[in-house]
């Protein structure tokens, strides 16, 4: 989810890694560490809950003679951000030291074989399985153990590894984080991202997944799951520190609409099996779930909009009432709410959000139960809440929210069947859902292709001062959503609507300089939406739809069309939103704002 970097070679490597993990701080992060290989005193480990700046104050003084290190910026996953938390992690001996991103899925199961065979854990993340597990296997080469251990490893991963008993190596591997190992003269760094090692070289080669690399000072070799050795053609990086930062992209909120595919595999990782979703984090509380009458959702700004689908998939899936109350509202209201059997779910990206925080402690104080959907581990939404489920979408530094809304909707999808199974929802239906699911990130790697018509459609908005997004059940939170992504990035004003209230008077205001954004998917309302749309066409509104793929009716009513891929009719949200983002996005650019940094805007809402 972070940071990693490592550095072998002839020169010191203590203010390289840390120079390296400077460069990686743009990315948002907990916590940080190092470990240098000293040939005469063994390896050094240093790590800070906190900045990179808090880890070289600690290293202040310290004489750290050694050309061989690893470093780690944490963004945790599993376990809270703190100093026995922060990488790198090291064996029962401390000989042998490691530092991952990424998420190991059956750290549980492993752990406990690892401590029947009399390992001593010190941390509580998942990370650690793996450097007892080379422990374990460790016979005296680092690559065959780092290699034995990979295998019985399930999850995502980069790892760079040191070992004290096979000095003047880093052992790396790669599955599903990235990773790259840089190409200096007599020297060598891996990382996470080409930012960090463009001070020392911007020659690199790719480590793919499955890969595992072994570096030494005098070369490296690359090897992939069957041992078999790789030839790899050096590549030279064609960006500019500035770019390297944003992964090649203009802007983070280009890249994190970017990473939507990976975010909605990351969320389902491990939790979701045939018809089966499996969600460790409300384990605790499955009883007390089982006899959950009611819901109540509470959240403000995106996550709001998120908490409006979960109220749609609580009732329409699981068949129990559930309703959403903005955080700010329900911490005031003198609600008269049977509190016994129900359940709050409180939706915070930060985990920070001031008011979500106020309505959950008013909802502790009713003796509800309390469930969290939260990004950072550790927040103090996640900390507060009984029990509850992260959503693993990776740092966010946009502060419009986009991948962190998908994670979201996602999550509270999972959360629903969860539910759902023990009730009203069969296994076939579940199964079915779920195998649609498994291809949305595929749909949106599709949608995301479609970027240039995007584009173009944004060309032809930008002039316009006003928008209506409009949209039906499912579809309705998404209007929200895609108006309120506007209104933040390109400061137009933008109204979000359900299709149905058009005539009910927001119909009064359009005009032909009254553009409509209408989201509407060949689902259940379609047809409801359509009508809507021939009334505003009646009065000459500009019409822009985001519709089916194919789906003709639509597109002879509208003037501009962008398609998305057929889905199962609940799972058309994780679809339509990405379309949205991208305009909004391509809007604020075209208007000449910043669109990373909304002005007005903070990122986490820390004040009431
Ligand atoms: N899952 C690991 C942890 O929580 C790694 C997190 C990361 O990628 O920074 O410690």
């Amino acid at each position: 989810m972070c940071g990693i970097v490592a550095y072998i070679g002839k020169r010191e490597a203590t203010p390289i890694v840390l120079d390296s993990l400077k460069r990686l701080e743009y990315r948002g992060y907990d916590s940080a560490g190092l470990t240098v290989e000293q040939e005469k005193r063994g390896p050094f480990v240093a790590r800070v809950a906190g900045r990179v700046g808090k880890l070289e104050a600690k290293l202040v003084g310290a004489t750290l003679p050694g050309t061989v290190a690893i470093a780690h910026t944490r963004w945790a996953t599993h376990g809270a951000p703190s100093e026995r938390n922060a990488h790198p992690h090291g064996d029962c001996r401390a000989r042998i030291h490691l530092a991952h991103n990424g998420i190991i899925e059956n750290h549980a199961a492993l752990r406990a074989t690892l401590i029947a065979n009399g390992h001593r854990f010190s941390s509580d993340t998942d990370t650690e399985v793996i450097v007892h597990l080379v422990e374990e296997r460790f016979r005296g080469t680092l690559e065959d153990a780092v290699e034995a251990a990979l295998r019985e490893l399930r999850g995502t991963w980069a790892i760079v590894v040191l070992s004290a008993d096979d000095p003047g190596k880093i052992v790396a591997a790669r599955n599903s984080s990235p990773l790259l190992l840089g190409v200096g003269s007599g020297e060598y760094l891996l990382a996470s991202d080409a930012s960090a090692v463009l001070a020392s070289t911007k020659k690199v080669v790719y480590i793919e997944d499955g890969e595992m690399v072994t570096v030494t000072r005098e070369g490296f070799r690359i090897t992939n799951v069957d041992d078999a050795e790789l030839r790899r053609r050096l590549v030279e990086i064609p960006w500019t520190l500035q770019e390297a930062e944003k992964g090649g992209h203009p802007h983070f909120m280009r890249k994190e609409i970017s990473e939507g595919p990976e975010v909605v595999e990351n969320v389902m990782r491990g939790r979701v099996r045939g018809g089966e979703v499996k969600l460790g984090g409300l384990e605790t509380v499955s009883k007390r779930l089982d006899h959950v009458e009611r819901i109540v959702l509470t959240a403000m700004g995106t996550s709001y909009h998120a908490a409006l689908l979960g109220e749609l998939f609580f009732e329409e899936l699981a068949g129990i009432p559930a309703e959403v109350e903005y955080a700010a509202e329900f911490r005031y209201k003198r609600a008269p709410l049977a509190t016994r059997n129900t359940a709050l779910f409180a939706i915070s990206q930060s985990g920070e959000t001031a008011d979500t925080l106020a309505a959950l402690r008013e909802a502790k104080r009713k003796g509800m139960l309390t469930i969290g959907i939260v990004n950072v581990v550790g927040s103090t939404v996640a900390r507060e809440t009984d029990a509850g489920l992260y959503n693993y979408a990776g740092p966010e530094i946009g502060v419009a929210s986009t991948k962190a809304f998908l994670s979201q909707v996602v999550a509270l999808l999972l959360a629903a069947i969860f539910l759902a199974r023990g009730r009203a929802m069969g296994e076939r239906e579940a199964q079915e859902l779920l195998e649609a699911l498994i291809r949305i990130p595929d749909a949106i790697r599709s949608l995301l292709k479609e970027e240039n018509e995007i584009r173009a459609l944004a060309k032809r908005f930008a002039h316009y001062e006003n928008a209506l997004f409009l949209g039906r059940k499912w579809s309705y939170p998404v209007a929200l959503e895609g108006a309120l992504k506007l209104k933040e990035v390109s400061y137009l004003h933008a109204e979000g609507y359900n299709a149905a209230e058009m005539k009910h008077g927001p119909i009064a205001m359009i005009d032909e300089r009254f553009p409509t954004v209408a989201v509407v998917p060949d689902d259940s309302v379609r047809d409801k939406t359509l009508s809507n749309l021939e009334e505003i066409r009646a009065r000459n509104g500009p019409i822009f739809a985001i519709a089916t793929r194919g789906d003709r009716g639509v597109s002879s009513i509208a003037d501009g069309v962008i398609s998305i891929p057929r889905t199962h009719e609940i799972l058309s949200p994780l679809l339509a939103v990405v379309p949205l983002q991208l305009l909004a996005y391509h809007i604020g650019i075209a208007r000449g704002c910043d669109v990373d940094k909304p002005r007005n805007l903070a990122k986490s809402v820390t004040v009431e």
